[in-house]
């Protein structure tokens, strides 16, 4: 808690005088476990306040902080630092925060102060650092120096003596080797250059505009002013409408520019006559870009939606936590539930928070929002710059946006009393965070909604496992909605089995001709398709055809995508690339044939077979920004579009009225991998992408093509049968102990040499073992992880499982309280409630 520094007494403290400081309990944006504790003088505490950021003294560093909580001065033995600087006046986050970031950063096993800086926007941590600076005496020495030993000067040198300056990131690099560093330092003894201690400012900041208002002193008559010129007068005349038009004090300067050409110039001169005054004034950069489309309240709820919101309205009234699993068939309209929730949350003073699984989603939903809340919509997502983010941020944290929307990393939006809580889509994986701060978006709605006293509702057509269960032990409350709006009926599915189409058309074993023909058909009527694949690429596999040996990525153990458009292969875990001309790496063959298929190839063999059709590819290949997506979005809601090609991005919550077939290429595509989760992704997956169709006047018909027909997670998603479908998974799962019966941690163990990886990772299995049976816990592994090798680094795994996550934490804290020694190479990752086993 302290840093440890022996001390002398406090005078102030021994003379029982009223203290002169205060304690402020501080994260730091560093990997440090506890909070930190500094001083600060008790006269001026007042302009503190918690959640604004310090600047703080850590070892010989300063770095940024966040100030959790102010305290009177204790008694200390050790001595307590005064802080360096205060950042904020206002807080980044409100108080009622503080216990939502301790309690995280505790069950995740996270540096709180990291916690926080992953959920305050990017650019917001300033940090010391080092930057080298050129000295006159320098410039002479130095050049000299080089021209004589051209070989074997450092590289820096010529930088340092073209830019006058080494930038901290630079300097920070050279730091880290030993040599380059006393190799500045003796350059600076010898008085050629300065090594300077400096603050990295962050480099969000907010925007700001130029505003012109009109100066007391400017008499309403300046229309009969002699000494003013005309452009002068012009602009003043100018000027007064728009005050009084916008009912504002000021306009701004470019407004005004853009009126009339001549302001420009008259405002500086008006400005010096003191008839108009400059201000500044932040402008909040808008992440909706053009106008959103606008979608209407319909004239009344279908009965579900009525009663499913008579149960849920009261509970936000009551301001007592509760969770709802608010389960709805696709197009049972759970964003009207969603919507008129919201509504209410408002009535009552409060605030809402809605996740959306990534953009995408958001895309549809923030409309719908946006055209019945207007301006009280913040968004928080990926796709914003980070200055739009940090002004979304403000917008929230200062209480004028009532409702946030955002992807995953939103559950951290500043809004000081949510009333309510929305997971869409709550089944989505992409609510897990699978790097670095490894957390659970979904379960942390829950949490925020039990400290915060609000309602949570999370909604799906598929349900987790974890959620499912969750209403069956009646942790939640379950709601149900089992029909499409207006009775639509959901689509006829039917499955075509693979296996026995490869015999009949050997060549292009993806397409049944019960699919080509009902695309046929289909296209004849005018209706749109979506073909899926969960796949990107052309080929999914280059093998050689004279050693058998797979083209792989040179730093994973993965097999390359033949990207045909981009004529590369690329390795979809890491980005390398390789000329898609290649020869064999192990017998320098140059029959290296293409096998496998992705939705690259499938786009071309579709456009072979219908060249009239309008065909477009919604995957991370076409649409590597928002704005991509939402273009090809939009073309087929104009239907500019026919067939719609795409991966797991078309399966989300979107809602195309005019979709009257949906192909899924290969269904079974995922039931392979090893991880106990397969098959509850495949029937999610497969119900979700099978939503699409029908959700217009026409009925929807969808064509299953997969080689294991008779998998209970193609037979019940066909069937639309959820609970068939979970009964089965769940005693699946009982008779292994797995989620939702018990919990797991997943040690992840990782480093560039595979042997000491190994090594680390069995060295600590063999203490969880000596520690597990005291706890209850059963240790699986150490293994190699299904994926073993991803970017230079070996993985291995070492996964705990016990009935409860208390006896987990439990064996975890008495580990890492005498922590065995590892390599330093070697990195070890705890990741709580994992989701993603390979
Ligand atoms: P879900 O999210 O459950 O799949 P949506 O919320 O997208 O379904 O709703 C499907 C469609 O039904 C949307 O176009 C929506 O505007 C419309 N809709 C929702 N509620 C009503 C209602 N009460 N009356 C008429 N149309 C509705
Ligand atoms: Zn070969
Ligand atoms: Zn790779």
């Amino acid at each position: 808690m302290h840093i440890s520094e022996p001390s002398v007494h406090s005078v102030a403290n021994s003379l029982h005088v009223k203290p002169i400081n205060v304690h402020l309990e501080v994260a730091v944006a560093a990997p440090i476990t506890t909070t930190l504790t500094y001083c600060y003088p008790a006269k001026n505490a007042e302009h503190l306040s918690p959640g604004i950021r310090l600047l703080v003294p850590l070892g010989r560093r300063q770095v940024t902080g966040y100030l959790l909580a102010i305290t009177p001065e204790q008694h200390s033995e050790y001595t307590i630092r005064p802080i360096t600087d205060q950042l904020d006046r206002q807080p980044l986050f409100p108080k009622s925060m503080i216990p939502f970031f301790r309690w995280i950063a505790s069950y995740y096993r996270y540096p709180i102060g990291e916690v926080i800086k992953n959920a305050l926007p990017g650019g917001m941590t300033p940090q010391s650092g080092r930057r080298v600076l050129l000295t006159e005496q320098g410039k002479n020495f130095l050049t000299d120096f080089l021209h004589s030993n051209p070989d074997t000067a450092p590289a820096w040198m010529a930088d340092l003596l073209d830019k006058g300056q080494l930038n901290p990131a630079r300097t920070r690099t050279l730091w880290r080797k030993k040599r380059q560093q006393k190799e500045l330092e003796t350059w600076q003894e010898k008085g050629c250059l300065i090594i300077e201690n400096i603050v990295t400012a962050s480099t969000s900041k907010a925007k700001v505009e130029i505003c012109v208002g009109l100066s007391n002193q400017a008499d309403c008559h300046f229309s009969d002013n002699d000494t003013l010129k005309k452009s002068e007068k012009k602009t003043l005349t100018l000027l007064s409408e728009m005050i009084s038009q916008c009912a504002t004090a000021h306009v701004p300067r470019k407004e005004l520019n853009k009126s009339y050409s001549g302001a420009g110039k008259a405002i500086k001169t008006l400005a010096e006559k003191k008839l108009v005054y400059l201000t500044e004034q932040q402008v909040f950069r808008d992440p909706f870009g053009e106008q959103p489309p606008h979608f209407s309240k319909p004239a009344s709820l279908t009965a579900e939606q009525q009663a499913v919101l008579l149960k849920i309205n009261p509970a936000i009234k009551q301001k007592k936590f509760s969770t709802f699993l608010l389960h709805g068939v696709t197009g049972s309209g759970k964003t009207e539930v969603y919507l008129q929730a919201a509504e209410n949350a408002l009535q009552e003073k409060r605030t809402v928070l809605i996740l959306v699984p990534e953009i995408a989603l958001a895309s549809q939903l923030e409309a719908h929002f946006f055209s019945r809340f207007g301006r009280l919509v913040a968004l928080l997502h990926s796709g914003l710059s980070t200055g739009e983010r940090f002004d979304q941020w403000q917008h929230i944290a200062r209480g004028e946006a009532r409702i946030v929307i955002g992807a995953r990393s939103a559950i951290f939006a500043p809004l000081s009393s949510p009333g309510l809580i929305i997971v869409d889509e709550e089944h989505d994986g992409a609510y897990k965070q699978e790097d670095s701060f490894r957390y659970q978006a979904r379960d942390m709605a829950v949490l925020r909604g039990k400290l915060q006293d609000c309602t949570v509702i999370l909604g799906s057509a598929t349900p987790s496992l974890a959620s499912f269960h969750n209403s069956n032990t009646g942790k939640y409350r379950t709601l149900t909605m089992a029909k499409r709006i207006e009775d639509r009926p959901l689509p006829t599915v039917s499955v075509i089995d693979l296996r026995s189409i490869k015999k009949e058309y050997g060549s292009l074993p993806f397409f049944s001709e019960t699919l080509f023909s009902a695309l046929a058909k289909n296209l004849d009527q005018g209706n749109q398709s979506i073909i899926f694949l969960n796949r990107r690429g052309y080929a999914s596999l280059m093998l050689c055809q004279d050693c058998g040996t797979p083209v792989r990525c040179r730093h994973c153990n993965i097999s390359l995508t033949l990207h045909k458009g981009s004529g590369k292969l690329c390795c979809h875990y890491c980005g390398f690339t390789a000329q898609s001309a290649i020869i064999c790496p192990s017998c320098q063959s140059a029959r290296v044939k293409e096998l496998g298929f992705g939705t690259e190839r499938i786009e071309e063999e579709l456009q072979k077979r219908f060249p009239e059709a309008r065909i477009a590819r919604l995957d991370r290949d076409t649409s590597t920004n928002r704005k991509q997506f939402i273009k090809i979005l939009k073309a087929v809601h104009n239907q500019e579009v026919d067939i719609l090609v795409g991966t797991q991005m078309i399966t989300k919550g979107h809602h195309f009225p005019h979709v009257t077939l949906v192909g899924v290429i290969w269904a079974d595509a995922g039931l392979g991998m090893p991880d106990f989760r397969a098959g509850e992704r495949t029937f999610q997956l497969i119900s979700q992408v099978t939503g699409r169709a029908g959700r217009g006047d026409k009925p929807g018909q969808v064509i299953i093509q997969t080689h294991q027909p008779d998998h209970y997670a193609v037979t019940c998603a066909q069937q639309h049968d959820y609970s068939g479908f979970a009964e089965k998974e769940m005693q699946l799962r009982g008779a292994l102990q797995f989620p939702p019966f018990s919990r797991l941690v997943n040690l992840r163990f990782s480093g560039e040499n595979e042997e000491q990886v190994k090594r680390s990772a069995q060295v600590i299995g063999a203490q969880c073992r000596r520690l597990s049976g005291k706890f209850g816990i059963d240790v699986l592994g150490p293994a190699s992880a299904p994926l073993s090798k991803i970017r230079d680094r070996y993985r291995w795994q070492l996964l705990l499982k016990a009935a409860d996550s208390a006896s987990l934490h439990t064996l975890c804290d008495t580990l890492l309280a005498a922590p065995p020694d590892l390599p330093a190479t070697v990195r070890m990752s705890i990741d709580v409630d994992p989701e993603n086993m390979l």
